[in-house]
């Protein structure tokens, strides 16, 4: 009893000091979150733009450089940071339609620009080399697509290596050596947490090396580190991190990364009430990955252990956006009334007009099993089956007027 009353007290100390740090970069986001960018749907140029002025303000705390071109053209680049010991690989956007994480490392290279002098910046630059690839993918993210320009998923291609932006990744990994990685991608935004039924804000995973799931000093580092990520992000999410699905992936780069001696976490941006651009999934990351990086930096991370990691609730999938419940569907041609519950999914559309959202039917029945992001209560309430047929698009605002 008193080794627990120790170990507890042990890891509340080591966690004091970094939680009033995350909960400063939590409160304050506003005041260094990269005002330049307020939409997902960037592409390589702006990015680029945004660059050269953080190129600006960082002077001589970052090197930039060029570190190849993607299949059509396009820049990669690498940011290097601080000069200490510990090397901390960071990609972003190897899927192009997945920019949160982007996103996040430019509000985190602003806050060290404007925190140049805070005891943590300081730190983390002391002891860490950071390494930051933002859009491994810029060919994908100009066409708002998962692959590269060339049709292949870069998260296959880690052994045949066949995409030039493939052989970017392996190769700076290869010439750094890092002892950390973060993979940072973007999942459905209708994962959930667990049973519970909450929305999954960010997934997290330290991947498998090889079928068995073994545990060896490169994994568990990493195991540690997502056990210090979660501590973090529950004190603002508490029930929205969950853990990815941990089957090993012999072509993906996050699982081979961990085979070639990185510690490799991944992040995965979920989704959020009302939030389409996932902007407070941005604000998480970058709250997340700053206070990790002071953790690792202090190496408090490194007294957290695992058994946080082996709790994280798995991801599972029963989410919608709107379920109508108990509403009576009545129909035209004289088959019987029935009371169903229909769910609402709300889709991005892009024609010539630019991109909207709309809803669409997505499923219908006894969906009592299933949460979603607004229930609407249908009880009493009446609606022809015409109106909310599977698969057709809704006008939803209609929809819930009936509602009321
Ligand atoms: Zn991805």
């Amino acid at each position: 009893m008193k080794n627990i009353i120790f170990i507890l007290a042990l890891v509340m100390t080591t966690h004091l000091a970094d939680a009033q740090f995350s909960k400063n970069l939590f409160d304050t986001y506003d005041s260094y979150k990269f005002s330049g960018i307020v939409s997902r749907r960037f592409k390589h140029a702006e990015l680029m733009t945004h660059l050269g002025s953080l190129k600006k303000s960082l002077g001589v705390m970052a090197v930039f450089e060029q570190i190849g071109n993607s299949a059509e053209n396009r820049s990669i680049n690498l940011l290097k940071l601080g000069t200490g010991k510990t090397k901390i690989f960071l990609w972003s956007q190897m899927h192009g339609d997945e920019p949160t994480a982007t996103m996040a490392l430019l509000d985190l290279l602003n806050y060290m620009a404007l925190n140049r002098n805070s005891a943590e910046v300081k730190k983390i630059l002391s002891e860490t080399t950071l390494l930051i690839i933002p859009m491994l993918n810029p060919d994908g993210a100009e066409r708002f697509q998962r692959r590269t320009s060339q049709e292949i998923d870069i998260n296959r291609d880690a052994l045949r290596l066949q995409t030039p932006e493939a052989r970017i990744l392996k190769e700076t990994r290869d010439k750094y050596n890092p002892e950390i990685g973060f993979n940072l991608h973007d999942q459905d935004p209708r994962y959930t947490v667990g049973e519970k039924g909450t929305v999954a804000a960010i997934s997290l995973l330290a991947p498998a090396y090889n079928v068995v799931k073994n545990d060896n000093e490169v994994r568990i580092r990493a195991k540690k580190v997502v056990s210090e990520l979660t501590l973090v992000l529950q004190q603002f999410t508490p029930d929205h991190i969950g853990r990815y699905d941990d089957s090993f992936e012999p072509r993906a780069f996050g699982d081979n990364i961990q085979k070639w001696g990185t510690s490799v976490v991944l992040i995965e941006s979920g989704g959020w009430k009302n939030d389409p651009e996932k902007m407070f999934i941005r604000k998480l990351n970058c709250v997340g990955l700053l206070s990790v990086f002071h953790s690792i930096a202090t190496k408090a991370y490194e007294k957290t252990g695992t058994s946080v990691y082996e709790n994280i609730p798995m991801n599972t999938r029963n989410l919608f956006d709107i379920i109508i419940e108990k509403i009576t569907v009545t129909f035209s041609d004289g088959r019987p009334p029935l009371i169903a519950d229909i769910a609402i999914n709300k889709e991005e559309v892009r024609d010539s007009t630019g991109t909207r959202w709309e809803g669409r039917v997505v499923d219908y029945g006894d969906l009592s099993v299933f949460s979603a992001h607004e229930k609407w209560n249908g009880e009493g309430k009446t609606i022809n089956s015409m109106q909310v047929e599977m698969n057709d698009i809704v006008n939803v605002d209609e929809l819930l007027k009936k509602m009321k």
